[in-house]
């Protein structure tokens, strides 16, 4: 009863805050967030699945559909709350007869399914690890991360099993379980049936204490740079996902809210599993991939009120032209938001004019386990800008040294620039959904803070109001006869011109300028790639963007992309330059 109360009290100085800004980084603190949740019952500490699930299910949310999913088919189930919290303690329970403790690494490897959240808030509640796994990984990238994170059980199904894990098995030594999902099968040595166990389990489970320190979720990184680290995160991370979903997303208990992130990818767990639950929202999850007529049609039929999307989907649907847009009713949509990449003002605007709704751009990291700086909900949005820290987020930007990264000094002190500036963007360290670790790196993890801050590894600038725009990845950033060029802002420039879908900008070696700029260019729906239009795009480049314009452009079909959506740069830089294309783990193969 009493969090009750204070969970009313809280959501209410939470709407103040949501139309004020400046009162909002003025008041809030952790502390009172926390609050707002309730925690385990008896004070025995803090549970994401818990918060998720259980408080709903026991209180007057039961009913409420928790998760409505889509198969591909077209065909609809839904799941309440109270559902959820049975199925949910009948997986954790499937745990505990199979002897996995506490700690123990959960992998799934599923599509989106509803034995995927189950499995993925049933493993939470027996206070095991969880570490979700893209289902369309090949044996290699899934071999690599289950035995750097040493899995002890995975939930997959029987053709994901013969397909990628049944090869690589005898490589796990640790992994005692495989559960697979659908009817039984008993072909498949060395698996159990994942329906069979559930049904002959307890629909109760009493989760046990969990210190909000306790580990509890194992990320991989998108690899955009390089091989893909693992980075794990704490039970308290839920404070930081409930309070981000209110302020960036405005995510209320009444919402349908779908977030197109598979929860392979952080987004897909933070903001497609967590937090729209802890909110109380009906979450959406559709099983299948990217179609621009099939996505229109979701967000119409189901009523989506908040739509939590990537860059490159907006791109595609911007590519398909404001016709498709015109003929489904998108009255119900109240937020559109968008993470992963930098969002070109285009697209901001395209959205406010086609889709009804600007989309309010946001920026976070694996690392960072939830957003850190966005236009927040109620204020002004600036076209191009990833918004502005998060109340209790502490951002800025720290003075970079010769190799691009931020000049940490022997006494290992960094220099933070005042007011209007550009820098590595870094975070004071110690919100509640800050990695804790990356796994089996330590060296990494310590080489990523300094001073009391967090080092994101990207370049940002900072406008006189507070505003912080993107610039690029520190590594990206491209040193042209003296000028340091974001990528970033040559792509949005390109990508201004209606003849343009998608831009991604390198830096060649040049003699005389240290690197020239180059932009690889994909063009929209019946654009034909004639020297004329390389021409007038080389021309309205250099209107734009004067001296830093690029020099070559090259058309291309697509343009390589991380699973997760983001541009591959290094890759397009590797086939420039004729160097090893490195870790190609997580690249989209199928476009
Ligand atoms: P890796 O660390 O393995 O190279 P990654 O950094 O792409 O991969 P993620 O943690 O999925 O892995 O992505 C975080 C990065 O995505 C950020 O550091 C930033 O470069 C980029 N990013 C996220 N949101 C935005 C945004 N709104 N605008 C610009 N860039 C963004
Ligand atoms: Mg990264």
């Amino acid at each position: 009863m009493r969090s009750e109360t204070i969970h009313k009290r809280g959501d209410e100085r939470v709407e103040a805050y949501l139309v004020d800004y400046d009162r909002a980084r003025r008041e809030f603190s952790w502390e009172q967030a926390r609050a707002a949740l309730s925690g385990l019952s008896g004070g025995t500490g803090l549970n994401i699945a818990f918060e998720a699930v259980d408080r709903h299910a026991a209180g007057s949310r039961a009913s409420i559909t928790a998760l409505r999913w889509l198969d591909r088919a077209g065909g609809v189930q839904e799941i309440s709350y109270r559902d959820l919290a049975e199925l949910t303690a009948r997986f954790a329970n499937v745990l505990g007869a199979l002897g996995v403790r506490p700690g123990e690494r959960v992998f799934t490897l599923l599509g989106r399914v509803p034995d995927l959240y189950v499995a993925a808030l049933g493993a939470l509640k027996a206070r095991c690890v969880l570490s979700p796994l893209f289902a369309a990984f090949g044996p290699e990238p899934v071999a690599e991360r289950m035995r750097l994170g040493e899995a002890a059980v995975l939930v997959t199904t029987p053709a994901l099993y013969r397909r990628t894990v049944a090869p690589i098995r005898d490589r796990l030594p640790a992994l005692r379980h495989v559960l697979l999902t659908g009817p039984t099968e008993t072909d498949l040595s060395g698996t159990g049936s994942l329906a069979g166990l559930l049904s002959a389990a307890s629909p109760e489970f009493t989760i046990g204490p969990t210190d909000p320190q306790d580990a509890a979720l194992l990320h991989f990184t998108s690899g955009t740079t390089g091989r893909p680290k693992g980075a794990l995160h704490v039970h308290e991370a839920v404070v930081a996902h409930h309070v981000t979903a209110r302020f960036a997303l405005d995510l209320r208990p009444d919402d349908v809210f779908w977030c197109t992130a598979d929860p392979g990818w952080v987004t897909g767990t933070s903001y497609g599993i967590i937090a729209p639950l802890v909110i109380g929202a009906t979450m959406l999850s559709d099983e299948s991939e990217f179609d621009a007529r099939r996505w229109y049609r979701v967000l119409a039929e189901q009523r989506v009120s908040v739509w939590y999307t990537a860059p490159t989907a907006i791109r595609m649907l911007m590519r398909r032209g404001p016709e498709e847009a015109a003929r489904h009713d998108l009255s119900a949509l109240r937020l559109i938001a968008s993470v992963g990449e930098p969002l070109n003002p285009e697209a901001v605007r395209w959205g406010a004019e086609v889709l009804g709704r600007p989309v309010h751009d946001n920026w976070w990291q694996t690392e960072t386990g939830a957003i850190m700086i966005g236009n927040f909900a109620a204020a002004e949005i600036r076209p191009g800008s990833m918004g502005r820290p998060l109340p209790g987020i502490d951002a800025g930007l720290l003075e970079r040294g010769p190799n691009g990264r931020a000049l940490v000094d022997a006494d290992g002190r960094v220099r933070p620039l005042e007011e209007a500036a550009e820098g590595e963007l870094a975070l004071r360290a110690g919100w509640p959904s800050m990695f804790r670790g990356y796994l089996h790196d330590a060296d990494r993890y310590a080489a990523a803070f300094a001073d009391g801050w967090y080092l994101t590894g990207d370049v940002a600038r900072r406008d006189a109001d507070g505003w912080y725009w993107f610039v690029g990845r520190a590594d990206d950033v491209i040193k042209s006869a003296g000028h340091l060029v974001g990528p970033f802002e040559v792509e949005s420039a390109l990508m201004a011109h209606p003849a343009v879908a998608e831009a991604g900008v390198i830096g060649t070696p040049d003699p005389v300028a240290g690197e020239l700029v180059k932009a690889f260019v994909t063009l929209r729906a019946g654009v034909e790639p004639t020297e004329e239009l390389r021409t007038e795009l080389l021309g309205f480049g250099r209107r734009a963007l004067g001296s830093v314009a690029p020099r070559e452009i090259v058309f291309d079909d697509a343009l390589p992309h991380t699973r997760s959506g983001k541009v591959m740069r290094r890759l397009l830089k590797a086939r420039e330059l004729g160097l090893p294309e490195g870790d190609l783990s997580t690249l989209e193969v199928t476009r």
